[in-house]
C-alpha cells in the first residue's frame, strides 16, 4: 500500500499522520493511504499566486499552448504506467482509454485551439471597438486578461485523469495556476499522473499543485481573483457554493454535479429501424462503460408507448451479452464499481427506485473474479409504467443502472425529460427533422448538450456520453448550473473582461491592436516590402486611385458568370430601392482594391489567406474613383515557422471619401532572414529587410 504525497510549494509532501485507506476495486486489497495533513494551505495559495501566476502571465497564449502540447505528448508517451494502475479503479482498458488518453487529448486539443484561435499575446480582445464620441476621438474596447489568482479544481472519483486535465488545460491556457484536488478514492491514479507531469519539467514552478486528501482550510484563503471548479455530487456542490469564499469574496464557482440524462427514441424509430438499433446500443453502452459511473450516462430511456415492450426486450437482451468481470481481461466489457462503498450507495439508490419501478434485469455472470471481494454489480434495467413518478427523475444511481419508460407524444417526452430538473446531455434518436426540431428545442433549456442521432451519423457520432473539449460540458439546475471546456469559453472563464475607454492611440498602445481612428504611419514605404519584424502596428499606405468603368463591370460579369441584375440591367437596377442604377460587384471592388495595394514582386508577404469582417457599406457606381487605406492592424507571430500572420485593416473609399468597403486582409509575412526559423537567404524585395 502506498502513502500518497501531495505536490505543494514546489515539493512533494508526505502526510504527517495516517490517512484514509482506499481499496482495490477488484480484489478489495488496500491500495493507498490518503491524507493532506501537514499541508500549509495558505502557503499553497501564496505559492500559486506569487510563483506560478506571474510566470504564466508573462507568457503569451501561444507559449502556454506549446506547454500543453508538449505535456500532452509526454502523457501519451508515458500512458502505459497509468493504464496499469487504472485497473485498481475497476476500469477496463476501454474505460481507462477515455480517462487517460481522453485526458491527454484534451491537452492537445486546447494546445491546438490556443495556437489557432487565440492571439500570440497576453491580452484577448472581445468584439469590435465601440465608438463613443461622434468624431471617433473617444472609443472603447473589451479586453480580457488572466485572473491573478489560483484555480482550485475539486474532482470526482470516476475520471481521475481526464477530470483533472479537462479543468487544468483551459486554466493553464488562460495563464492561471492550478491546485488539483482529486477524489480520495482514486487519488492514487491522479497522483501518478501529476508525478509524470512534474517529472517532465515542462511546467513552470507553481503552475500546478496537487492536494491528495481533504482541503483543510484551503477555501479560507480564496477570494475574488480565484476560481473553484467542482465536479461531484449535488450535495457537495451545494455545500461548497455556500462557502464565504464564494458568497462573500466572489471567488468564481463552477459546478458540474449529478444529472439524470435522458435518451429519447423518436415515434417513427420503431423496431427494424436503424435509429431503434442505435438507441438500444447506446443505452447499453452508457449503462456499462465505466460500470455506469459517468455523469453523462443515460439514466432515463424514453420510448413511445407503442415501442416500449420491444425496446425493453432489446435492451435487456443486449445487456445479457455484456461480459462482466475482471477489468484486466481484454474480453471484459464491464469491470467493477470503484469500491464496495460505492456499490452500497448504488444498491441503496436502486432500492429507492424499485419503489416506483419494476426490475427488468439485475443479474449476470461475473467472469474471472470473486464478486464477494470486488465491487461488482450486474447491469440493472428498471422499467416504470408510471413515468411521472418523481422518483425515477430524481434518484441518481451512479452505476450500471437505467430506467426505461413510455411517453405518449413529443410534448409528453419533453415534460418527462424536464422532470430531471436540468441535465448534462440528452440524446434523441429520430430520422424525422420535424420531430427532431420539436424535441430538441423543447428540451434545450434543460440541457448543456443535445446529441442527435439518425442513420446518417451511425458511424461518425462521437457518442452520447463523451464530453468534447470543443463543446460545452455542463448543464442547468441539478447538473450544477456550470459550464466547462466549450473550446475558448472554458478559457474565458479564467479571464477578467474589462471595458477600456480612451483615445484610439491609447487603446492601440494598451491592446497591441490598431484601433479605428488611431495614428497611421505612412512613412515606411510600401508595407508589403517590410518583414514581419519590421512592421509596426499602424504602418499604413494610402494607395493610388482607380476609376471604375462600365467596361470593368461587364468584363467582370463575363469572366465570373455573375450577371446579377444590379450589375447588368440598367432598368431593373434603376428601379431597385437599394441601388438606383447599375453598380459594381462587391467582389469587383475587393479585386480592384487588391490591385491597388498589392506589391507585385516576390517579398516578405508570402500569401493572402482570406478576409474577415467584410462589409460593402455603399454601392460603387460606374465612374466612381476608389482609393484604399491599408493599415497593419494585428500581428501574430507563428513561433518557429519563419513567418507571422498580419491582419490589415482595409478601407476602400470613393472620391467623396465615403467608405464603400471595409474588411481585414489576412496575410502571412516572413520574418527577417534567420529570425524565427526564416531561411537565411530571402527573395529580393528591393533591399527592404
Ligand atoms: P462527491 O462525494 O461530491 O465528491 C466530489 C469531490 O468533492 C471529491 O474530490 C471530494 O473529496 C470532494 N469533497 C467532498 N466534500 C468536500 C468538502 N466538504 N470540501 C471540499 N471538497 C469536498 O462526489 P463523488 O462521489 O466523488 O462523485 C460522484 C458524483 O459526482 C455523482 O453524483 C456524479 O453524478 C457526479 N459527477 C458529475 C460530473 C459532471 O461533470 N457533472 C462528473 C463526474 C461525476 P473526497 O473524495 O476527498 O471526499
Amino acid at each position: 500500500m502506498r502513502t500518497l504525497e501531495s505536490f505543494v510549494n514546489g515539493a512533494w509532501h508526505a502526510p504527517d499522520s495516517e490517512g484514509v485507506t482506499t481499496s482495490h476495486a477488484v480484489t478489495g486489497e488496500p491500495v493507498a493511504s490518503v491524507s493532506s495533513s501537514g499541508i500549509d494551505f495558505a502557503g499553497t495559495t501564496t505559492y500559486a499566486r506569487e510563483v506560478g501566476g506571474p510566470t504564466l502571465r508573462s507568457m503569451t497564449f501561444h507559449e502556454r499552448a506549446s506547454l500543453l502540447k508538449t505535456l500532452g505528448q509526454h502523457l501519451f508517451a508515458e500512458k502505459e504506467g497509468l493504464y496499469d494502475l487504472s485497473t485498481a479503479t475497476g476500469a477496463t482498458r476501454a474505460d481507462s482509454w477515455i480517462d487517460i488518453e481522453g485526458g491527454a487529448g484534451v491537452l492537445l486539443s486546447y494546445a491546438s485551439k490556443g495556437r489557432r484561435e487565440l492571439p500570440n499575446s497576453t491580452v484577448l480582445l472581445d468584439g469590435d471597438p465601440e465608438i463613443l464620441a461622434r468624431d471617433g476621438s473617444f472609443i472603447a474596447t473589451h479586453m480580457a486578461t488572466s485572473l491573478n489568482g489560483v484555480a482550485v479544481q475539486v474532482n470526482a472519483f470516476n475520471f481521475p485523469c481526464w477530470g483533472a486535465l479537462e479543468k487544468f488545460a483551459p486554466a493553464l491556457l488562460a495563464g492561471v495556476p492550478t491546485i488539483i484536488k482529486p477524489a480520495t478514492q482514486t487519488a492514487f491514479l491522479t497522483e501518478a499522473m501529476v508525478r509524470l507531469m512534474v517529472q517532465s519539467g515542462i511546467l513552470p514552478d507553481g503552475a500546478l499543485q496537487l492536494v491528495c486528501g481533504g482541503v483543510g482550510d484551503l477555501f479560507d484563503h480564496l477570494g475574488g481573483q480565484d476560481l473553484i471548479g467542482f465536479t461531484g455530487s449535488a450535495s457537495t456542490a451545494a455545500f461548497l457554493r455556500a462557502h464565504p469564499a464564494v458568497v462573500e469574496r466572489s471567488a468564481r464557482f463552477n459546478a458540474e454535479a449529478d444529472s439524470l440524462n435522458a435518451a429519447i427514441l423518436g415515434r417513427e424509430s420503431g423496431p427494424g429501424s436503424t435509429e431503434f438499433d442505435l438507441f438500444v446500443s447506446e443505452v447499453v453502452t452508457e449503462m456499462t462503460v465505466k460500470a455506469g459511473q459517468k455523469c453523462t450516462a443515460i439514466r432515463r430511456a424514453l420510448v413511445p408507448h407503442q415501442h416500449l415492450d420491444a425496446a425493453t426486450d432489446a435492451v435487456a437482451t443486449a445487456l445479457g451479452e455484456v461480459r462482466v468481470g475482471d477489468p484486466a481481461d481484454p474480453e471484459t466489457r464491464m469491470g467493477a464499481l470503484v469500491s464496495t462503498v460505492q456499490r452500497r450507495e448504488v444498491l441503496d439508490a436502486i432500492s429507492t427506485l424499485v419503489g416506483s419501478t419494476t426490475v427488468v434485469t439485475d443479474s449476470c455472470e461475473f467472469h474471472g473474479v470473486d464478486p464477494a471481494r470486488g465491487a461488482f454489480l450486474a447491469p440493472t434495467l428498471l422499467r416504470t409504467d408510471n413515468p411521472t413518478n418523481p422518483g425515477v427523475h430524481t434518484t441518481e444511481a451512479f452505476g450500471p443502472v437505467s430506467t426505461i419508460m413510455g411517453y405518449t407524444n413529443p410534448a409528453d417526452a419533453i415534460s418527462l425529460t424536464a422532470l430531471g430538473s436540468g441535465s448534462l446531455v440528452a440524446s434523441i434518436y429520430t430520422a424525422d427533422p420535424v420531430e427532431a426540431r420539436e424535441l430538441a428545442t423543447g428540451i434545450a433549456a434543460h440541457h448543456g448538450r443535445i446529441h442527435m442521432v439518425d442513420a446518417s451519423v451511425a458511424d461518425t457520432s462521437t457518442g452520447h456520453g463523451s464530453p468534447l473539449p470543443n463543446l460545452v460540458h455542463g448543464g442547468p439546475g441539478r447538473a450544477g448550473g456550470g459550464e466547462e471546456m466549450g473550446g475558448l469559453r472554458g478559457v474565458r472563464h479564467h479571464l477578467q473582461t474589462t471595458a477600456v475607454q480612451g483615445s484610439p492611440d491609447m487603446l492601440t498602445a494598451i491592446t497591441g491592436e490598431w484601433m479605428p481612428g488611431s495614428t497611421r504611419l505612412f512613412d515606411r514605404g510600401h508595407p508589403f516590402k517590410l518583414n514581419f519584424d519590421d512592421l509596426s502596428i499602424g504602418t499604413a499606405i494610402r494607395t493610388n486611385s482607380r476609376t471604375v468603368t462600365l467596361d470593368d463591370i461587364e468584363s467582370f460579369a463575363e469572366s465570373t458568370g455573375d450577371h446579377f441584375y444590379a450589375h447588368m440591367d440598367e432598368e431593373a437596377a434603376a428601379a431597385s430601392p437599394i441601388f438606383g442604377g447599375r453598380v459594381a460587384h462587391g467582389y469587383l471592388v475587393l479585386a480592384l482594391a487588391a490591385g491597388l495595394f498589392v506589391w507585385p514582386d516576390p517579398g516578405p508577404v508570402l500569401a493572402n489567406y482570406g478576409v474577415d469582417r467584410c462589409r460593402f457599406a455603399k454601392p460603387t457606381y460606374p465612374g466612381d474613383t476608389l482609393t484604399v487605406l491599408l493599415t497593419c492592424k494585428r500581428k501574430t507571430l507563428r513561433a518557429g515557422a519563419g513567418y507571422g500572420e498580419v491582419a490589415w485593416d482595409a478601407q476602400v473609399n470613393n472620391q467623396a471619401d465615403e467608405v464603400v468597403a471595409a474588411y481585414d486582409v489576412l496575410t502571412m509575412v516572413a520574418n527577417r532572414p534567420g529570425v524565427n526559423g526564416a531561411p537565411l537567404e530571402q527573395t529580393d524585395n528591393g533591399g527592404n529587410t
